[in-house]
């Protein structure tokens, strides 16, 4: 929880005297900082006189501008910050620390900046980068948050827990420009908004793009036939724009005995199935691979299952396509994976709801 201040003591950001004093709002001018003494970081007390600590590199919150102290915020309303350097005027009783801060800026603000700027498109959480920076009183410091780097483009992008504040976007003020382009790759063009929306995703190396639910449906991209659907999903291939396919193999092999069911053999030859390949594999890694890719509010949170799905299908297609020893996967498999994406019976039925969905680009299942 965000520490309580007794004391307000934000500034508006940005007010900035050049001479070797304080400004109207008793922040030190450049003359002045430069002649503060440098610490690694400081502490504060809150009204219990609990204490907070807050180091150099630390994201840290801070209570907004113009807001009483008394005032009860949600967490995504404070003002989000990288704390650059810090330091103090130690000519008082108590030293005056203030810290050089690099500010994360939220979308309304952007939007005060930007008048495009579609603020819909993001999350409560979202902040986007800023090339800004301040001094700000160490009184002002609420308590560090955790912000994760959301990188849409990854597809080892790690899980971020709901209620973090994250970063996709980098925001330069002079001139104004957002990087990368606040656009998604949907039909619609429109970025995806994690609180609201659901979005498929496609991998293939030549499409790798999201796609808003209601624009799927809307456009009528959806398969007509349930029959051989995991098949197709799992056969969408991260790393190739080629389906995988059970011919690539290569020579027929000999039998060979397998780790992960005692006593049977695989013996991979042309005229046997994928589908019956894939039984020698773990039920939960080929469960996962053959997963539609999904994020978003019914598609598993922020980042969704990208990772886990991307993982498991190449992990599969490894094994498939080893071609001497035993169709295994790595041992770690089951850390390489989120293992709660197994669906359960309950999530089974939910995922069996979802249309079957094709991707625009390639029309392969998604
Ligand atoms: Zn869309
Ligand atoms: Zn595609």
């Amino acid at each position: 929880m965000p520490r309580k201040s007794t004391r307000r003591l934000t500034f508006p950001k940005s007010q900035k005297s050049q001479k070797r004093t304080k400004n109207a709002y008793g922040t030190p001018s450049p003359g002045l900082w430069a002649t503060m003494t440098k610490h690694r970081g400081f502490q504060v007390l809150d009204e219990k006189d609990e204490m907070y600590q807050f180091v150099q590199g630390n994201v840290a919150l801070v209570l907004p501008e113009g807001v009483p102290p008394v005032n009860k915020l949600a967490v995504h309303e404070f003002w989000v910050c990288k704390i650059i350097e810090v330091r103090s005027i130690e000519d008082n009783e108590e030293p005056e620390v203030w810290a050089r801060v690099q500010w994360y800026w939220s979308p309304q603000e952007i939007a005060e900046r930007i008048e495009s700027f579609d603020i819909a498109r993001c999350g409560r959480f979202e902040r986007l980068f800023s090339d800004q920076f301040d001094l700000v009183s160490s009184l002002c410091f609420s308590c560090i948050a955790p912000l994760a780097e959301y990188d849409e483009t990854r597809l080892d992008q790690p899980t971020i827990s709901p209620d973090t504040f994250y970063c996709r976007y980098n925001f330069k003020l002079r001139p104004r420009r957002i990087s990368p382009n606040h656009e998604g790759t949907c039909l619609c063009t429109r970025a995806y908004n994690p609180d609201i929306d659901t979005m498929h995703f496609c991998p293939r190396p030549s499409c790798r793009a999201s796609y808003h639910r209601e624009c799927l449906l809307k456009a009528k991209w959806v398969e007509t036939s349930t029959s051989g659907r995991d098949l197709r999903l799992l056969c969408s291939n991260p790393d190739s724009d080629d389906t995988f396919e059970m011919r690539t193999l290569g020579p027929r092999r000999k039998r060979v005995k397998l780790d992960l069911v005692a006593g049977s053999t695989y013996a991979p030859s042309g005229d046997r199935s994928l589908e019956e390949a894939l039984d020698y594999l773990p039920t939960g890694l080929v469960k996962i691979a053959q997963l539609p890719i999904m994020k978003g509010v019914e598609g598993g949170g922020l980042v969704g299952n990208v990772r886990s799905v991307v993982a498991a299908r190449r992990m599969v297609y490894e094994a498939l396509m080893s071609v001497s020893g035993p169709l295994a996967v790595p041992s770690n498999w089951e850390e390489r994976v989120d293992l709660s994406e197994v669906p359960s019976s309950r999530r089974a039925k939910q995922l069996s709801k979802i249309p079957l969905f094709r991707c625009p680009q390639c029309q392969g299942a998604i």
